[in-house]
């Protein structure tokens, strides 16, 4: 009897019986564009064995102009077509299903040669796109349906085709993008006519047995996007065309309200797709910001969908479901919605891969095989960096012994945790406990190591950390504190707070000062008024009129840096734009350029960039000015001639992050 009943109930879709009600959504990760198809098959045929009921691949595009860049993947010339097959292959023979996703871009497209309704250029792109006339609109509808036709023959069970998040079919749906006057544009009719035949034609080609999904934008999140008339009208006619099933798309790439960020609550948008159940005949999909299989249970008990997608969860663990099925949801490693390893490397044009599970994407690259001969291990530190080697050699079967001063594990998460839309980052502490008991890692807490502590092991990892670093600002009294005293509650922060460092830490440090209560991202009610989210029913496209309502910060928080750049500039690329409107929202001025004169009881003397003195008057500054890596048992042990693996914060503190702190310890493992 499984804990998750509606998870496991298998779904009839008429030619086809899926097992269970879990689908693996679209994720791009560079691998295609690599070139290099066995690390593609590899990557979804290890996620197939996983269990899941039906993947879809990452963006593929129809032709040149829809890509989303130049060289974008898809299914154009005959090597691409050997190549997918080895990719459809690999899936069946390990048991699983995929569907390809056709992703046309439209406006969307970074690339000259980009094609769109109208002529109007995205807020997003540099390229204004070129105006389609009546045979070039054909033409795309062509090349969409004989992608779908070339998915068929090299063996995919099924096709995406995407309509939501902004791109091409939806650029035809809203007046924004859509400002025709002929037969594709005016009336709601006529703008959907381009998405509607592309499912009809789509499923005629392919015949009755494939499975055709819909990826519908049901809230747009942009001014002048789709009433909830038609959206109901859209996902009845394309019932009609012929989709199998609809899938949930949340707001366009350009709406400046996050949807699937960690500070977005877990499935902060289901009740948009419940809105929808019982309108269509077909199974509706939804998705966004779930990641555990209880939420995805609640979210089909409760009737909010028939299937559940999850993308990025499948990159943190590719047996999520198997895990689930057989009771040990405990084990299944959390994805934090932190977008640091997957969508921001996308943005970087780097490979895809998972803060937690830096083997996503690298299944044959970085490869945990069993330890030939098991070793002692000894680990001092159990931050990120200790913990990801801890478990992954222990994992391969070495005997592994980690020590930490502390009286917890975690580290610097344990910080992390504390910040208000950071709080999946206790998932990830609670998960590295699990997998630390289920590989017997012996964990020695409360334990200062010393080199003599050290002596009887193999081989020897300090994973000792980073300490707060001292700017050196003359001081003359004041209320002077680290970020680390603050979040841990050690020190109470005034009224009047002014941050020094505007990196990660100064942006979370600020977050943390002008909240109270309860976080946000643990109340969908006021997250939803906090950044203007209403139901799309009474307004169109969700954005409720009054826009954003913040609560009101309880302090003045000023955050300063001393780069002549706008701060908050170096923060991930999908999410540093979510930082900044946040505490823009609260009324947090982020002032770049400065030096720090000097600190004393009215506050923080500085120098702006244009030589202007100035006292910010405070009654709290906290340092947020970053690391120095903590050697000092690296140095200790080096001292008595012991050969030691030096990682994490303390091998390199600049710019370290847990992304870089798991995948060393990972790498590191593997190699024992
Ligand atoms: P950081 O990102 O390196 O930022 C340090 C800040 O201190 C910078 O603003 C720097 O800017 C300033 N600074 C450096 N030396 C200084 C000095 N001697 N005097 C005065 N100011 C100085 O470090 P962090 O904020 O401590 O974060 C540590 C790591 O954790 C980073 O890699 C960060 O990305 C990561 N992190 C990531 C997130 C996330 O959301 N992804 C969140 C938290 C932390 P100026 O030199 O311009 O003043
Ligand atoms: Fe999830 Fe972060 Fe991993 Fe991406 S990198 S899959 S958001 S945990």
């Amino acid at each position: 009897m499984t804990q998750y009943p509606h998870l496991f109930q298998p779904l009839d879709l008429g030619h086809v019986t899926l097992p269970n009600r879990i689908l693996m959504g679209s994720m791009h990760t560079g691998l295609e564009e690599l070139g290099d198809f066995n690390r593609v098959a590899a990557y979804y045929a290890r996620r197939a064995e996983g269990g899941v009921a039906l993947m879809v691949t990452g963006g593929m595009a129809p032709n040149r102009e829809g890509g989303v860049m130049p060289g974008a993947a898809g299914l154009l010339s005959d090597k691409d077509m050997q190549n997918h097959g080895k990719v459809t292959q690999a899936v069946h023979d390990a048991g699983g299903r995929i569907a390809m996703q056709i992703l046309h871009a439209g406006r969307y497209a970074y690339s000259p040669e980009c094609v769109a309704p109208s002529p109007v250029k995205s807020p997003i792109s540099p390229f204004p796109p070129a105006e389609l006339d009546e045979d070039g609109i054909e033409k795309q509808i062509a090349d969409i349906v004989e992608a779908a036709r070339r998915a068929r023959d090299v063996g995919y069970d099924g096709v995406e085709i995407m309509g939501s998040e902004g791109y091409f079919l939806n650029q035809f749906l809203v007046t924004h993008t859509n400002k025709r006057t002929d037969r594709w544009g005016g009336t709601y009719e006529n703008r959907m006519r381009l998405p509607v035949d592309v499912v009809r034609r789509v499923r005629q080609a392919v015949g009755d047995d494939f499975i055709v999904i819909y990826r519908l934008s049901m809230i747009d999140l942009v001014p002048n996007g789709s009433t909830w008339d038609e959206v109901v009208q859209l996902a009845h006619a394309v019932e009609k065309a012929g989709a199998s099933i609809i899938n949930t798309g949340i707001g366009w790439h350009e709406a400046r309200i996050p949807t699937i960020a960690t500070s977005v609550p877990r499935r902060a948008f289901t009740w948009v797709t419940k809105k929808l159940m019982g309108a269509v005949h077909i199974p509706v999909i939804t998705s966004n910001r779930i990641n555990t299989p209880e939420t995805a249970e609640a979210v089909l008990a409760d009737g909010s969908a028939d299937m559940v997608s999850m993308a990025r969860p499948f990159l943190a663990d590719p047996d999520f479901v198997k895990k689930a099925r057989t009771g040990r949801s405990k084990t299944i490693a959390p994805c934090i919605a932190c977008n640091q390893a997957c969508l921001d490397h996308t943005f970087e044009m780097k490979i895809a891969s998972c803060l937690v599970n830096p083997q996503a994407a690298h299944e044959t690259d970085l490869v945990y095989a069993p330890a030939a001969k098991p070793k002692k291990i000894g680990i001092v530190g159990a931050g990120p960096a200790g913990l990801s080697t801890a478990i992954i050699a222990a994992g391969r079967g070495h005997k592994v012994t980690l020590f930490d001063r502390a009286d917890r594990i975690g580290g610097q998460l344990n910080l992390a945790k504390e910040i208000p839309g950071k709080e999946e980052f206790h998932g990830l502490v609670d998960w590295f406990a699990t997998m630390l008991d289920e590989t017997a890692v012996a964990l020695r807490l409360g334990e200062e190591a010393k080199p003599g502590t050290l002596a009887g092991f193999d081989e020897i990892i300090i994973a000792t950390g980073v300490t707060p670093r001292d700017p050196g600002i003359p001081t003359d009294g004041g209320h002077v504190v680290s970020y680390a005293d603050i979040l841990t509650g050690r020190e109470t922060a005034g009224k009047r707070v002014a941050v020094v460092g505007a990196g990660g830490i100064g942006f979370d440090v600020s977050e943390f000062l002008t909240h109270e209560g309860q976080s946000p991202t643990e109340n969908l009610e006021d997250w939803l008024q906090e950044w203007g989210v209403a139901d799309p029913g009474d307004y169109r496209a969700g954005l409720a009129p009054d826009g954003p309502q913040p609560s009101p910060s309880p302090r003045k928080v000023s955050l300063f840096q001393r780069k002549a750049e706008r701060p908050g500039k170096r923060l991930g690329k999908t999410t540093g734009w979510i930082h900044r409107a946040s505490l823009q929202m609260k009324g947090v001025q982020m002032i770049g350029g400065v030096s720090y004169d000097r600190i004393d009881r009215a506050g923080l003397h500085i120098t702006r960039q244009d030589g202007t003195v100035e006292l910010v008057p405070c009654d709290t500054i906290v340092l947020c000015v970053g690391q120095e890596s903590d050697r000092r048992l690296a140095d200790a042990c080096e001292a008595e001639g012991m050969k030691v693996h030096v990682i994490g914060g303390a091998d390199f503190a600049a710019e370290l992050d847990a992304k870089r702190a798991i995948d060393q310890g990972a790498r590191l493992a593997a190699s024992l």
